[in-house]
């Protein structure tokens, strides 16, 4: 089969390697799609540490083409996704539930070769079975998804809420999205890109602002703003320091006394 791999930081290659076996436990997935992800681009430069040489991605969908012997629940023939992320569950992070921050964590094409091939490996703990009627390329946005339903459950949005959301990535998108879904009703993208920004208010967004015009959060927050005296909730898509330092300035900012 074909498979990418980054072979070390900076390097990546195409090569003509084995199917892979799947282990008693694991499913072996015909991959239909997979997304890149801002983490394959981090791999690539060296900002996250990765196991190389493997193969990246971890937005994958795709057919079951076998199972091993001690599969149970899946058959050929499904489609599938996959929690890239195997805690070990022993662990005493895993123990209290906090498999995110596991100290033995193996990542499906970070540490193990992922969806930038032909076919991969998929540990059945780590599957979950898609509708067959899904179309595969809505089915590798499922991993994303998750991420940002979890950050938009943390932030508890009730109807009536009012959010932010700074960048305008995937992530960024989806939160939107979501954020309607969860009742918020107003919604506003900040970002650069003027395509991503008319892209948002059709997908939900009530307003959207480009952060380099002068006095953006004034213009944001202020009494005749789009979101006078700041949102209830502020979600960070971006990933970099100035977005980081600015959300609290774009959150209400109730005296107490
Ligand atoms: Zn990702
Ligand atoms: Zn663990």
């Amino acid at each position: 089969m074909k498979a990418l791999f980054l072979e070390q930081v900076g390097s990546l290659s195409l090569r003509e390697v084995d199917t892979p076996v799947p282990g008693d436990d694991e499913l072996l997935v015909r991959v239909e799609a997979c997304g890149i992800c801002g983490t394959d681009r981090h791999l690539f430069l060296g900002e996250f540490p990765a196991r190389p040489p493997v193969t990246p991605g971890h937005e994958f969908v795709g057919i079951v083409e076998a199972i091993g012997r001690q599969v149970s629940g899946f058959a050929v023939g499904m489609r599938v996704t996959g929690d890239p992320n195997i805690a070990c569950g022993l662990c005493p992070q895993c123990q209290r539930g906090r498999v995110n921050l596991c100290q033995n964590l193996t990542a499906i094409g970070i540490h193990r070769n992922g969806g930038f091939a032909e076919f991969l490996t998929l540990p059945q703990k780590q599957a979950f079975a898609l509708p067959l009627e899904l179309d595969p390329l809505h089915g590798a946005f499922c991993e994303p998804l998750a991420c940002c339903l979890h950050g938009v459950d943390l932030a508890a949005i009730v109807p009536g809420s009012s959010v932010i959301v700074l960048g305008g990535g995937v992530i960024g998108m989806l939160v939107v999205q979501l954020a309607r879904l969860a009742g918020a009703t107003r919604i506003v993208l900040v970002t650069r890109n003027q395509n991503k920004r008319s892209l948002a208010e059709t997908l939900g967004a009530t307003g959207s602002i480009d952060p380099t015009v002068s006095d953006y959060i004034e213009r944001i927050t202020a009494p005749d703003g789009l979101v006078p005296g700041g949102a209830d909730v502020v979600f960070e898509c971006a990933g970099v320091r100035e977005t980081v330092e600015q959300a609290p300035q774009l959150t209400t900012q109730i005296q107490l006394y």
